[in-house]
């Protein structure tokens, strides 16, 4: 992300010596001129396509042999054809939907076609006729991306992007192998062992790791911020006697404080499963997927089911509308943070009372995140809480929540307070002899 210094610009306003007067009212609105025509409509997202032509619906084959046994290989990031050991991969996604446009110069709204509207009549289950047999193969999308031919033992792929929020733009191959997840996993939950709760100790079973593609949108966007607030300085500080104590008098200049920002945003990543969006840490602990964030999505690939083979995924059921008021929490925190370095002068801090922000464009990618995941589920009185230890399938980042023994966490600041106890004792008695 760039950013043009901020700076102390000339929008800070002197304030008038002792601060307890009321503060300026904030700076007019540019005023709406009245008109009496329409509103206009608004316009139409632009669409870049990113289906994979190369591959269909069904049986797609290996380009060196012709088998259709084919699938990840972790440690090199390409596609392997298990039949011929051929190796090859898709063509990065970010320069076909980038095109040449500079961030700076994104306007409107742009969306991929694999990030287009859910229609909810789609069914997720497609019947696929064998171009090897010709028996008819179903894939519930929901739960696969490819399925093998009872009949004649091929594979066959879902790759057409059909509306049902299954086929992404993008994906984001593994490169952790579950082994180095396995480890990663040992060693987080190695480290709580002592607290952790003694069905979790006895039931840890890091084998049952799974690999799961999270569905996520990843966004570019071009925006301009506006914050108006009041800022303080202390000029000076005493003490007054009142009755019988004393207390501190501030005295500070108000300054009324405003700031704007141009800035660009290059992938911010904000997940599109509303299930995992809304998660209730009553029931699970979902959230903790966002504490591995971030991925290198710059080296997603376009989509091809082969990539999934062996995983699991879950598919996205929001559009960019509904994800477009989180972008812009996220684009106006972003510029919050931009404006911290020139407020250093407002000693007493700075609160912001009005903000504005325009997204001048937005480009929406569709992708596929990769993530280890281990869960345990914990029963209990209100139905049982499922804890999680998640591993990011790119950095190997991991986080998770492992439950807590109650008991041993009383138990064990009982026993550091015997020690600093006896600690003490120790030391008297050595003053004491
Ligand atoms: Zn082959
Ligand atoms: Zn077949």
């Amino acid at each position: 992300m760039s950013v043009p210094p901020a700076g102390p610009g000339p929008s800070s306003i002197p304030g008038e010596g002792f601060g307890t007067q009321p503060p300026p009212p904030p700076p007019p609105q540019p005023q709406q001129v009245p008109q009496v025509q329409q509103e206009p409509e608004p316009a139409q997202p632009q669409q870049v396509n990113t289906a994979n032509t190369a591959l269909q619906d069904g049986v797609n084959r290996c380009p060196k042999c012709g088998s259709t046994d084919i699938q990840l290989r972790v440690s090199t990031g390409m596609l392997v054809c298990l039949f011929c050991r051929h190796e090859w991969s898709e063509a990065k996604i970010e320069p076909m939907v980038s095109g040449e446009v500079p961030l700076w110069d994104l306007t409107g709204t742009t969306v991929a076609s694999g990030a287009s509207d859910i229609s909810p009549e789609v069914s997720g289950v497609m019947t696929l006729k064998c171009s090897g047999c010709g028996s008819e193969v179903v894939v519930n999308t929901a739960e696969a991306m490819s399925s093998r031919c009872h009949w004649c033992r091929h594979v066959l792929t879902i790759n057409e992007q059909i509306p049902n929020g299954a086929v992404p733009d993008a994906v984001l191959p593994f490169s952790i192998t579950r082994d180095q997840a396995l480890a990663n996993i040992k060693q987080f939950a190695g480290k709580r062992q002592v607290f952790a709760h003694k069905a979790f100790r006895s039931g840890f079973t890091p084998e049952n790791v799974v690999g799961v593609y999270l569905p996520y949108l990843v966004i570019d966007a071009n925006a301009s911020a506006e914050v108006w607030g009041q800022g303080e300085i202390e000029t000076a500080r005493y003490t007054r006697k009142v009755g019988d104590h004393e207390e501190t008098y501030y005295n500070a200049d108000v300054y009324q404080v405003q700031r704007h920002v141009d800035y660009t945003v290059d992938d911010l990543t904000i997940e599109s499963s509303a299930e995992r969006a809304n998660m209730n840490a009553f029931v699970n602990t979902n959230n903790i997927i966002n504490t591995i964030l971030p991925f290198d999505t710059e080296n997603a690939v376009q989509w091809n089911a082969n990539y999934l083979v062996g995983y699991t995924s879950e598919r996205r059921d929001q559009d960019v509308s509904q994800v477009e008021p989180v972008l812009e929490d996220q684009l106006l925190s972003i510029a919050r943070a931009q404006v911290e370095n020139s407020m250093r002068a407002y000693d007493r801090g700075v609160r912001w009372e009005a903000e504005h922000l325009d997204v001048h464009g937005s480009r929406w990618v569709a992708m596929y995140l990769p993530v280890w995941l281990y869960s345990f589920y914990q029963p209990n009185n209100n139905g049982g809480m499922v804890h999680y230890i998640a591993v990011n399938g790119r950095t190997g980042e991991t986080m998770g929540s492992v439950p807590v023994a109650q008991a041993r966490l009383i138990t064990f600041a009982l026993a550091i307070g015997v020690v600093v106890e006896a600690l003490v004792l120790v030391m008297i008695l050595g003053v004491l002899l």
